[in-house]
């Protein structure tokens, strides 16, 4: 079902079903979210599956691309499975604020429950980057930190169709 390709000693990367993915239209929608995905709980590139048929269902977001799917090592609490990572790019017209919200009522759809920081999870929603907003609150830092340094994000980031 997916095409695997081992990229180093820790990485290897999938490619099939809908990852990756360009829409052939696309979207009058006012912002552009560059939306980091993980998990490491389960059958993780299916539920990845189902994220993709949920969001084109989705009335105030519109789905333009999906990446490769990235296999890498855990950071932070090492003692875990393999996290899977891809990147989505959305449009949509919420506030990055409201969109932090809505993604983070997502993430509960698909069972993530929050038990320490960097624990295994089902699903993890981040958003990379929301137009080229910089905000610094308590609840929502744009771009994403250290973003740059993550191979979870850089490697499918790169995959993407210009
Ligand atoms: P992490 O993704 O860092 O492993 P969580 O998913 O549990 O951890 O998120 C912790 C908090 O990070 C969230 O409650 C959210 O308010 C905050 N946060 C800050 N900036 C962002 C961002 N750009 N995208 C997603 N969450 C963010
Ligand atoms: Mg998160």
């Amino acid at each position: 079902m997916y095409r695997k390709h081992s990229l180093n000693d820790t990485l290897t990367s999938f490619r099939g079903l809908s990852f990756p993915y360009t829409r052939r239209k696309g979207s009058p929608l006012r912002y552009t979210a560059t939306v980091g995905i993980g998990g490491n709980l389960g059958d993780v590139k299916r539920r990845f599956q189902h994220l993709f048929f949920h969001l084109q269902k989705e009335k105030h977001v519109v789905l333009l691309q999906t990446s490769l799917i990235l296999k890498n090592p855990p950071f932070g609490y090492t003692n875990q499975d393999d996290f899977f990572n891809s990147i989505m790019i959305i449009k949509t017209n919420m506030q990055a604020k409201d969109f932090l919200a809505y993604l983070m009522r997502l993430e509960k759809k698909f069972g993530r429950t929050r038990s320490f920081p960097n624990a295994p999870r089902t699903l993890d929603l981040d958003i990379i980057f929301f137009d080229n907003k910089i905000i610094n609150t308590k609840k929502l830092t744009l771009p994403h930190p250290a973003w740059s340094q993550r191979e979870s994000v850089v490697i499918p980031l790169a995959s993407l169709h210009q």
